[in-house]
């Protein structure tokens, strides 16, 4: 077990989950957001597992857009969808008993 694992909150669940289990969606400068598939993009961004309850809590969330300053596009939507059918649901490492 490596203690140097990154770990990152999922927008949906609250769920803690390994970094590199989460599709991270990133803003540009230009205020542009789209999925990080490398989670290396620069700028401000989010995290979801690959639940598309989370995909769809997170749409819902109004603090969230605000958080990021963009609005999720249809263009942006799809292509989160797609990644998520084709991603392996994740178990998160902790889940957050708070949000549930
Ligand atoms: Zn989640």
């Amino acid at each position: 077990m490596s203690s140097h694992l990154p770990l990152r909150t999922c927008s949906g669940c609250g769920g803690v989950f390994a970094k590199r289990d989460l599709l991270r969606i990133a803003r540009s400068p230009q205020g542009e957001l789209s999925v990080d598939l490398v989670g290396k993009k620069p700028g401000r961004g989010f995290y979801l597992c690959r639940r598309k309850q989370c995909l769809e809590r997170a749409l819902k969330n109004r603090n969230l857009a605000k958080k990021i300053g963009a609005c999720l596009n249809e263009e942006l939507l799809t292509q989160l969808r797609k990644s998520i059918e084709n991603g392996q649901e994740v178990e998160p490492c902790r889940r957050n008993e708070s949000m549930s």
